[in-house]
């Protein structure tokens, strides 16, 4: 039997775009860049005046980033420089791993005061549910931090930085009026001013549908796969509200694409999964992470690549790198190239490798799979030959992709990896589509292809020495499972992100 192989670390490739100031037009921006980048330019003075204007350049654009950033997204020395201090930001962030509010945690010494846990979490299940005291959230932190406070003044700025304002429970009123408000009064966590848990489903296998509202009403799907055996969860999180590339097997397609989510709203799904697996009983801690909910990684590039390098910084989330992966239907050669700035595993949502039935599978498909692969290639080329692995993930629908033909056609495109990426490692993984309840188009018809067929697809790939794994379903029974997320808009949004 193979062995699973072993996620590889992609490395990070610090490529920043240069925004040039507004004034220049479209083509002195562009020659500038060129001649900056080709080190063509004939006078020495030119280039020194343009390499100043793209510095000043990115330090605005950083700047400008930061200005936006919130919480969550902001770097531990752009946090350390608003709190005053590594150690306050480290303390702060020792909180969001862990999926507690640092407003509450530092806001007093009580030991035993419990963590105020939002109804919609505490009704989620029938059991009930203890909250954790302040004592007990202490043991979870790094010894040598347990006891660095963050001081009044340091708590003031991180409450600019989450925009809210002093919560209710740290101010001293002990009237009869006040006590019956305050237990009335949903907990505050001050991740809310992202987003709040509104709903929150359980599997009959332990798999948890986390639904958040983001602060303009729309609402946005992660998923929380617990794995009893090693004692760890997987999240499965979402990068925008619906999609655009309108997938005929999916749920998120049909909905389009609302809007880009933030990289805070990306990352508060992390801190609320967090906060989930800790409290409930049947989750365990968060060690994968991957981009595989709600949206099109590719139209949501800079948030996207900002987040997943926050998911495995070790100083900020602190997962491994080959442990988050983005996953992507590559709407153009570009998104490979873009997307592979994160330090993260890639995966290619293929589906077909025979380019009419890709496009009837991803109708918004407008270039061939040899492109895209050629695409792929080159950015795998461009990585160390020990980190080259790439994922194809393909959901298969019986009678439609899953034909001996349709992997005899896979087996044959997936050549020209191993023909031109020395030491490259892939990996297909088949998912066995899920229902979507599709009243209309083309999923009206499709049906979940039996064990059988499945097996016979992977006996296909395997017998041409490729490594080939079927994805157990999870979370089928809530609408949790792959392809089925979807989400009704309570309000329009107030604006995009990208
Ligand atoms: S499968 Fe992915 S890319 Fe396709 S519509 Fe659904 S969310 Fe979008």
């Amino acid at each position: 039997m193979r062995r699973r192989p072993r996620w590889l670390v992609t490395p990070f490739v610090i490529l920043q775009a240069i925004d040039l100031p507004v004034s220049n037009s479209w083509s002195s921006t562009h020659s500038l860049i060129q001649t900056t980048r080709t080190g063509t330019c004939t006078s020495s003075r030119r280039c020194v005046a343009i390499r100043a204007v793209a510095v000043d350049a990115e330090k605005e654009n950083a700047a400008r980033e930061a200005d936006n950033a919130g919480p969550l997204s902001l770097s531990l020395e752009e946090l350390a420089d608003i709190l005053g201090g590594k150690g306050r930001a480290k303390s702060c962030w020792d909180c969001y791993q862990l999926g507690v509010d640092p407003l509450w945690f530092f806001e007093n010494d009580d030991p035993n005061q419990r963590e105020p846990i939002p109804h919609t979490l505490s009704k989620a299940l029938s059991l009930s549910v203890e909250p954790e005291t302040r004592s007990q959230i202490r043991e979870r932190i790094t010894p040598r931090r347990q006891s660095q406070g963050m001081g009044r003044n340091a708590l003031q700025k991180l409450r600019q930085v989450v925009a809210v304002s002093p919560q209710p429970s740290a101010q001293k009123d002990n009237s009869a009026t006040a006590k019956e408000t305050e237990t009335e009064t949903e907990p505050m966590d001050s991740m809310a001013s992202i987003a709040t848990v509104t709903q929150l489903h359980r599997s009959l296998d332990g798999t948890a549908k986390i639904v958040l509202q983001l602060t303009d009403g729309l609402q946005v799907e992660s998923v929380v796969i617990p794995w009893p055996d090693r004692e760890t969860s997987s999240l499965c999180i979402s990068n925008q509200v619906g999609c655009a590339q309108a997938c005929t097997f999916c749920s998120t397609g049909r909905m389009g694409e609302l809007r880009s989510l933030t990289a805070d709203e990306i990352l508060v799904q992390m801190y609320w999964a967090a906060k989930v697996c800790r409290i409930f009983p049947g989750l365990y801690p968060i060690d994968a992470c991957i981009f595989m909910g709600m949206g099109e990684a590719a139209r949501n590039v800079q948030h996207v690549v900002r987040a997943a390098s926050h998911l495995v910084d070790p100083q900020l989330f602190q997962l491994a790198p080959r442990r988050v992966t983005i996953s992507t239907v590559a709407p153009s050669p570009k998104a490979f190239e873009e997307l592979g700035k994160a330090p993260v595993v890639l995966a290619w949502s293929v589906h077909s490798s025979e380019d009419a039935l890709r496009k009837k599978l991803v109708p918004t498909t407008k270039h061939q799979m040899v492109e895209l692969r050629d695409s792929l290639i080159k950015v795998l080329l461009g990585r160390p030959r020990k980190l080259r692995q790439i994922m194809l993930e393909l959901a298969l629908i019986e009678n439609v992709n899953d034909r001996p033909q349709d992997a005899e056609h896979l087996a044959e495109f997936c050549n020209a990896f191993y023909e031109k990426v020395p030491g490259v490692k892939l990996v297909v993984n088949l998912i066995p589509w899920n229902d979507i309840a599709a009243t209309s188009g083309p999923a009206k018809h499709y049906r979940k292809p039996s064990n059988g067929r499945i097996l016979a697809f992977q006996k296909i790939l395997v017998g041409k020495d490729m490594l080939c794994y079927v994805r157990t379903t999870r979370g089928d029974d809530e609408s949790a499972a792959c392809g089925q997320l979807a989400t009704k808009a309570s309000s329009k949004p107030n604006n995009k992100t990208d």
